[in-house]
């Protein structure tokens, strides 16, 4: 069901420390449903932690959030003894639901290496959607079809290229039909020649209109595929506005030094 105001993310004044380490420092960004936004930015700059918000991988101290229509906010009543988000007063019913329409894509692949490519996609949607297994199979097969890795569904991850690997965790992330996806870094642990067959499945999803934050350093990719694009500098959106706003005419000295430093 789509937001009524049309937003899939809605972060505000997102703040996140580590100890003394103040790592988001006020950080508010829209996603429209069916856009995607990248983020770029050195690193350093909180991009990972600002993803790793978005799914509760980690608790932001304070802020508001709504994503996939899950509306939280976040406070620091800090009580020992219980888990992070507990401590925030999430309950563990809307954590559950967040998390299926959160997906994740991380830059180490993170596939369970004792389960074969098909026992990786099937996992979650049987554990977390509580589908049967035969569901889960059709949806997996599915899915792997879609990232081209169908004929691979009975071997080991070990046994795969970086590139085949990112892709079934694509699949793996996809099988959660998730309204929001996040891709982290998604090519930077890749063989140069692998990168391109996983940035043309992320293509092919951005084409079907499907809703992603995506932290990148392929700059040419990430004025391509998205609708915005955020740099984040030192816990903070520097700049934010279309691809030729933020590569073209940046009010951000900052902005501009790095989007020249690395293209
Ligand atoms: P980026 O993804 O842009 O490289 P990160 O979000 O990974 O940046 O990290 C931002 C800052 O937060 C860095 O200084 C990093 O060392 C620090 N940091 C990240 N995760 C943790 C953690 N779990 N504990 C302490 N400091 C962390
Ligand atoms: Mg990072």
């Amino acid at each position: 069901m789509a937001n009524h105001n049309n937003l899939a993310i809605e972060a505000r004044h997102l703040v996140k420390r580590y100890a003394e380490l103040e790592v988001l420092k006020d950080v508010s960004l829209d996603v429209h449903e069916g856009h995607v936004v990248s983020i770029i930015g050195s690193s350093g700059s909180g991009k990972s932690t600002l993803l790793r918000c978005m799914n509760l991988l980690e608790t932001p101290d304070s802020g508001d959030l709504t994503i996939a229509g899950e509306s939280l906010s976040f406070s620091q009543n800090i009580r020992a003894g219980v888990s992070q988000n507990t401590r925030a007063g999430i309950k563990r019913r809307q954590l559950q639901r967040l998390r299926t329409q959160v997906s994740m894509v991380f830059q180490q692949f993170n596939l369970w290496p004792h389960l074969s490519v098909l026992g990786n996609v099937i996992e979650a949607p049987m554990r977390v959607r509580g589908l049967s297994k035969r569901e889960a199979i059709t949806l997996g097969e599915h899915y792997l079809e879609r990232v081209g890795m169908a004929d691979k569904r009975d071997q080991y991850p070990a046994y795969l290229s970086g590139g085949q690997q990112q892709r079934v965790a694509i699949a793996r992330a996809l099988a959660m039909e998730p309204r929001v996806l996040l891709f982290d870094e998604p090519t930077s642990a890749l063989d140069p020649e692998l990168v391109n067959e996983v940035l043309g499945v992320i293509h092919g999803l951005a084409d079907e209109g499907r809703t992603m934050l995506l932290v990148t350093h392929e700059m040419g990719f990430a004025r391509d595929v998205s609708h915005q694009v955020a740099f984040l500098h030192q816990g903070c959106v520097e700049e934010i506005g279309t691809p030729a706003h933020v590569f073209e005419t940046a009010t951000s000295e900052r902005c501009r030094q790095f989007v020249s430093s690395v293209a």
